[in-house]
């Protein structure tokens, strides 16, 4: 199978003159790149244009539930690299800022409206940033730039997109048997059974607004590999620098060389957190220097343990789980599911195979909710504007079906290989390429590094 350059900060290709800027989806990343690139050079000019009513929220900070906790601390929270107290200063100019050190875990209903308030300096008559509650359904190149076609008839031309259209989100279970992960779950009968498919971020919570609206009723996970998210707990990260990393070492090794920094750290007193955090910052280079081999066998074999040991929980949501199952409310059971169903007297129920055993058992459910999380094959999931770009051929699913595929400096590309001039994606929606692409630090210093090409480009 063939290579894949390794990572490494090598000169991007020249973007076309660029003044202003139509970029798609005002979610996290769509609003960091907004202001990113208003910030940087006067001469640019942004449209965001996001079909939902809210900007900056997304996926991730829409939540209504303040018990819906941010997994990374304030102090790694600013929406800049180069000026990482932003967001702690926000804060702590606002009431629910109160009391919160740089250590804290706010809520993510909180960062929302950060990400929401970023905008505001920018918006107003005469500024250089237009907002539109649009959809877009269709990007086309043509020859001085871009054209969007957006929902309702209007076209709107630019120099440059950015696709900010974050991941590939399945739409609603066509029988309404299965809630999504991030629907508003309806009032469900106190005691009743709830069975939750996946054990990742979203199962934890949708356990803590169960427990916290009342349920006493069992709730059962299912998830394949039985792995639950780790908790936060004081972390140095280790000193890990390029030169120590075997990059385009077989997958085996990797993790082998993994365990040994965490040994390390436990011998020098720390714990396993440590080495996860100082091997983190080279995720997105380790990624680039593997076979597309060995990225496949990472996603089969070592996805899980890294996600769990990555994406860690605070302390507080890691206790409520603990109680959770302590009081026998919450089991966890190792399996596959395959289907809801309807009994024949009309009642819900959840089929699984447990782990091992070939025979299907059906499980009693009130509600089954889906947290498997974000890895939904992206072109059956595709929304209207990426399905357009794959059926003309202006993008290709990558050959691991993890997203459209985007070169490693952001540029879409096409069925026949040639990369856009003036499509890029970031965020989720450009993970094909950097596989850690979904925190707010990993985003915002691709936003930070495109903001700076797109702007000497101007
Ligand atoms: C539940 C959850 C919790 C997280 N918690 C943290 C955390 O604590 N810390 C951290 O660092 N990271 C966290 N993350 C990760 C990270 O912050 C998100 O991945 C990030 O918000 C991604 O934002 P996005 O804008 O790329 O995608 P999304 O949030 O999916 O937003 C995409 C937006 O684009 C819009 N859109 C899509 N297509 C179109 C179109 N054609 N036209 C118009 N609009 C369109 C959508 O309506 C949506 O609003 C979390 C993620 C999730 C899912």
């Amino acid at each position: 199978m063939s290579r894949i350059a390794p990572f490494a900060p090598r000169p991007p290709d020249a973007l076309p003159g660029c003044r202003h800027v139509l970029v798609t989806g005002g979610g996290a990343s769509g609003v960091l790149m907004a202001v990113h690139l208003l910030t940087r050079d006067e001469a640019i000019r942004v449209t965001l244009i996001e079909g939902r009513h809210i900007l900056g929220c997304g996926i991730a900070y829409s939540t209504r539930d303040s018990d819906h906790l941010l997994n990374t601390r304030v102090h790694n929270m600013s929406a800049f690299p180069d000026a990482p107290q932003h967001f702690q200063h926000w804060l702590e100019a606002r009431p629910e800022g109160r009391g919160k050190t740089p250590n804290t875990f706010v809520s993510r209903q909180t960062y929302g409206a950060y990400m929401g308030d970023l905008l505001t300096p920018w918006q107003g008559a005469g500024n250089r940033l237009t907002c539109l509650r649009r959809q877009v359904l269709r990007l086309e190149e043509t020859a001085g730039g871009v054209v969007a076609h957006l929902d309702g008839g209007a076209r709107l031309s630019g120099d440059l997109a950015v696709l900010a259209t974050g991941h590939a989100v399945p739409g609603p279970d066509p029988e309404g048997l299965v809630l999504g992960a991030w629907a508003t779950v309806p009032p469900t009968p106190v005691g009743a059974p709830v069975v939750i498919v996946g054990s990742g971020l979203s199962m934890v919570d949708q356990v803590l607004s169960l427990v916290k609206s009342g349920h006493r009723g069992p709730i059962l996970t299912v998830s394949r590999r039985g792995q639950m998210p780790r908790s936060h707990a004081r972390s140095t990260p280790m000193a890990v620098g390029r030169c120590d990393v075997p990059f385009g070492a077989p997958v085996s090794r990797l993790l082998r060389w993994a365990r040994g920094l965490a040994g390390e750290a436990e011998a020098q007193g720390g714990t396993w957190r440590d080495a996860v955090d100082g091997i983190r910052n080279h995720a997105a280079a380790i990624w680039q220097a593997m076979g597309l081999e060995e990225r496949a066998r990472f996603l089969r074999h070592a996805v899980a343990w890294w996600e769990v040991h990555r994406h860690r929980i605070p302390a507080a949501s890691g206790d409520g789980i603990l109680d959770a199952v302590a009081r026998g409310q919450l089991v966890h059971r190792r399996g596959a599911f395959l289907r809801a169903e309807r009994a024949p007297d009309g009642s819900l129920r959840a089929v699984i195979r447990p782990h091992g055993q070939g025979a299907e058992v059906a499980l009693p459910a009130a509600r089954i909710i889906d947290c498997r999380g974000i890895r939904h094959d992206p072109e059956a999931n595709a929304s209207p504007l990426i399905a357009d770009l794959l059926a003309r051929g202006a993008a290709r699913i990558d050959p691991l079906r993890l997203g459209v595929e985007v070169t490693d400096d952001c540029r879409l590309v096409a069925a026949d290989g040639r990369a856009s001039d003036r499509i890029l994606a970031i965020g989720p929606a450009s993970r094909a390429a950097f596989w850690e692409i979904t925190a707010i630090p990993d985003i915002r210093a691709q936003v930070a590094m495109l903001a700076a090409r797109i702007a000497a480009a101007a």
